[in-house]
């Protein structure tokens, strides 16, 4: 599933291919992908210039001179700008028609949306599904001092709180488990009993995690790639994640894995307690 650091990519792509140009025609070739799509999309879309792109969490958040285009990919979807006309293939749902391109969303599994939300209705912050977001970690507001006032009397494990996208956003799998090997913490510690000290490791190393794979355009696990169609390559960089019996790169001992709450946690014994 793109997390953070591939929706970063992919409004970097976006933001440098579509700033400026106009949408001269938007097609939706089925009518609903997790949520119906907007019914008049081409009327809503049609001569519409792009302002600038920007992200909250895990949704892309195109500004266009007469509202705001909400998407998000899903469990596998892309977002690809072809400067070549390509026929649509299967799972290829919705076209932005420009003068220089066409930007595609594939999405097999249908879990991923694109929404409308207009200028009459304000800003998109406080749209149901951004309203109750966590911190953005990349900001300045995201520090070792808010994430353990965050964390405070909670007993749930630290990794499955990261997760959850409540205290900060977009720590995916992946990226959860590389930040917890980084701060030495434990994914299971139960995360009201996480010093402050360790809050400001953990989030240094949850914004340093980000910020590397952002670098690496992001881990291409199952079919992530780029508003160009490239890979990314973080995975190949992963400290603990999918390294099971794998020696530790700090310290040699084995990486152990198991299931919390069916996804997969990997850890080194030695380095993390
Ligand atoms: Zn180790």
């Amino acid at each position: 599933m793109p997390e953070l650091p591939e929706v970063e990519v992919v409004r970097r792509g976006l933001q440098s291919s579509l700033t400026g140009r106009t949408i001269r025609s938007a097609e939706a070739r089925v009518p609903a992908l997790r949520w119906p799509l907007p019914p008049a999309l081409d009327a809503c879309l049609r001569g519409a210039r792009v302002q600038e792109v920007l992200r909250r969490g895990k949704y892309l958040l195109l500004r266009l001179d007469r509202g705001w285009l909400i998407v998000h990919l899903g469990m596998s979807g892309t977002l690809r700008f072809l400067r070549q006309p390509e026929p649509p293939q299967r799972h290829d749902h919705v076209d932005l028609v420009f003068e220089h391109g066409v930007l595609r969303l594939r999405d097999p599994r249908r879990f991923g949306a694109l929404l409308w939300h207009p200028a009459q209705a304000g800003a998109p912050w406080a749209h149901p599904l951004l309203a109750g977001l966590g911190v953005e970690p990349l900001s300045d507001a995201f520090d070792g001092a808010l994430l353990h006032r965050a964390l405070r009397g909670r007993r749930v494990a630290i990794k499955l709180l990261l997760l959850a996208g409540t205290v900060v956003v977009g720590v995916g799998n992946i990226y959860a488990s590389e930040s917890l090997f980084r701060a030495g913490i434990l994914p299971g510690t139960p995360a009201g009993r996480i010093s402050r000290a360790r809050c400001e490791r953990l989030a240094a190393a949850i914004r340093a995690t980000l910020t590397q794979a952002i670098e690496r355009g992001g881990s291409s696990l199952r079919d992530f790639v780029g508003t160009g169609g490239e890979c990314g390559h973080f995975q190949l960089e992963c400290l603990v994640y999918g390294r099971a019996g794998q020696p530790c790169r700090n310290c040699g001992t084995p990486i152990r894995s198991r299931m919390q709450q069916q996804r997969a946690t990997y850890w080194c014994p030695r380095c993390q307690h």
